[in-house]
């Protein structure tokens, strides 16, 4: 792989792109899609309430109202205040580790030099502390996301590791780091420590990884939907092989008549009629995420419906329906039934439905486990950018 200049590479974000080192390339050519989301505002929102917290050593949140409203989350106060409240259960166990004052939000960052270029890493020590008696470094994040496996934050805790080091010189009385993802949705945490002579053989070995990576090599997988990689090529490969798949169930050629309710009135059509619906919203959403990028871009478009911009809605940047639903209309030739839809069905209302519609000779274990297989699979596509994208090339 053609790597020259100074190479940027967060910790967060070093599982996704050593497993499909292609992600650097994005960087430097063509578009680069908007992948920020709500999620990472609730995020930022919690790290703030965080760093309060562990700075004032706080048995019980403060008052939230002013990192509501700076963060534009008025309309989250309850999820919020229970991952806030979690941040001070989970510090009351761990402050053992650290000092009475440790480094809150550390900005972490090295540079290492390689054959034609630089590699600049970075990260954010949510806690970090140097425990002289215990010859280790502490280093703890906190994670607003749902707990994942273990072994897919491997190469954000050997980062870590690296920039704590690197942060104390290589400090040759320090054996250990110590790290500690504290998964305060679930009040969980996992706690490894690793060996100071674990990480410059690690680092080598995955930049070598990369180096080697073939030109136009992609390794695709469900991290695709944070890679800022747009148009590509490996993206769309997945999506058609997820369409060779998918389509015989979503059948999109013979749109499934409804009831005023919403749900069809054949039953057995209920999960075609689930992948038509997922299919569609995808189409609105993959659509509405290239238009920002272009907005981003432009400014403004202008178009047979008028200029279309961004408009501010409670705080947020959010695209106007009005000017926008004809367009996608337009565009896509989708239906005001079918956007209806869209936004009427959901995965509740339709396991309600297929209960209530259990096929006779059909065990209820059976029927719901099929049921969940294919909402798992819509699901899936979902996550898939490029998918519907794609559908709509070959309709
Ligand atoms: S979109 Fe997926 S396949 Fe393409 S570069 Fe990003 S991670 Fe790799």
């Amino acid at each position: 792989m053609n790597l020259s200049g100074v190479v940027r590479l967060r910790a967060s974000e070093a599982g996704a792109v050593f497993s499909c080192p292609s992600m650097l390339t994005a960087r430097t050519e063509g578009s680069i899609i908007d992948i920020e989301n709500e999620f990472a505002e609730v995020g930022s929102c919690v790290h703030a309430v965080a760093k309060v917290i562990v700075q004032q050593n706080l048995p019980l949140p403060p008052d939230l109202d002013p990192f509501l409203f700076e963060f534009g989350l008025t309309d989250k106060r309850d999820e919020i205040g229970y991952l806030s409240w979690q941040v001070c259960q989970t510090w009351a166990k761990m402050k053992k580790y650290f000092t009475d004052s440790p480094e809150v939000e550390q900005q972490l960052e090295s540079f290492i030099e390689r054959d034609g270029y630089t590699v600049q890493l970075r990260g954010r020590g949510d806690v970090f502390d140097v425990i002289r008696g215990k010859n280790t470094v502490y280093v703890l994040d906190w994670k607003s996301g749902i707990l994942t496996d273990e072994k897919a934050h491997l190469p954000q805790l050997m980062i870590y590791g690296y920039l704590a080091m690197d942060a104390i010189d290589w400090d040759p009385e320090i054996t250990k780091v110590s790290i500690i993802l504290a998964w305060v949705r679930e009040g969980e945490t996992t706690h490894k420590v690793f060996p100071v002579e674990a990480f410059k053989p690690w680092m080598d070995e995955k930049l070598s990884r990369v180096e080697s990576w073939p030109d136009n090599k992609f390794n695709p997988t469900k991290r695709c939907s944070y890679c800022h990689r747009w148009p590509c090529e490996g993206r769309e490969d997945m999506a058609q092989s997820g369409i060779r798949m998918f389509l015989p169930a979503a059948d999109g050629t013979d749109i499934i008549e409804r009831q005023p309710s919403g749900y069809p009135a054949n039953p057995e059509q209920m999960f075609k009629a689930y992948m038509q619906w997922k299919l569609i919203k995808n189409i609105g959403e993959q659509w509405e995420k290239q238009l920002r990028i272009d907005l981003k871009k432009f400014g403004t478009m202008e178009g047979e419906f008028g200029s279309i911009g961004l408009v501010d809605v409670k705080g947020r940047m959010a695209l106007n329906a009005r000017k926008t639903i004809p367009i996608i209309q337009k565009d896509f030739g989708v239906t005001d039934e079918e956007i209806l839809d869209a936004t009427s069905l959901s995965k509740k209302g339709i396991m309600t439905a297929i209960r209530g519609h259990n096929p006779e000779g059909v065990s209820k274990k059976d029927f719901e486990q099929h049921a969940e297989a294919v909402l798992l699979e819509a699901t899936a596509a979902k996550r898939n950018p490029g998918y519907s994208r794609i559908i709509t090339k070959q309709a």
